[in-house]
């Protein structure tokens, strides 16, 4: 999800699991990807950045792009069983403790360890969730709308007085 909304605020701190990028594009600062991005790739061997679109031609005719040292490049994701590059625990704890709103948006949070930072918030910071599904956190929540979050977003950016009403 883009979200220049997000970006437009003051002081927010994005932490997502998500490998695409569009929080930067948007304009959000800082983000935590936790999961890396994909933008980028890396030689497995050598360490070389190259960017992944860059690749696209050698993958589209099915074959392994390799670096000139003979590593094999790998988009800079993390994939399933891989330990988390970018995840540093004791940052986002940090971070988290010192907020008075989480929005916990798109995640049912239930990958860990990302899943357990809503926890470290101050007692007296306002949670919201915005989530298709519930979550474990819901009962915590002073706010808690269980719809699909692309909708939810375009309700809140396009009228946002309608969905205050909608959603009371
Ligand atoms: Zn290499």
């Amino acid at each position: 999800m883009q979200s220049p909304m997000l970006a437009s605020w003051d002081n927010v701190t994005v932490v997502t699991q998500n490998v695409d990028d569009y929080h930067q594009c948007a304009g959000s600062s800082p983000v935590y990807t936790v999961h890396g991005n994909h933008i980028h790739s890396s030689c497995q061997a050598c360490g070389e950045q190259v960017i992944t679109e860059g690749l696209f031609f050698i993958i589209e005719d099915g074959e392994i792009p390799y670096c000139a040292c003979g590593g094999v490049y790998k988009p800079n994701i993390t994939f399933f069983g891989e330990m988390l590059p970018e995840y540093n625990g004791t940052e986002f704890v940090k971070v988290m403790s010192e907020v008075n709103l989480v929005l916990v948006l798109g995640t049912s949070l239930a990958v860990y360890p990302t899943a357990s930072l809503p926890e470290y918030r101050p007692w007296n910071a306002r949670l919201v969730v915005i989530n298709r599904d519930p979550t474990p956190l819901n009962h915590e929540a002073q706010l808690v709308i269980n719809e699909d979050l692309c909708e939810v977003m375009e309700k809140l950016t396009s009228n946002p007085w309608s969905f205050h009403l909608q959603a009371l």
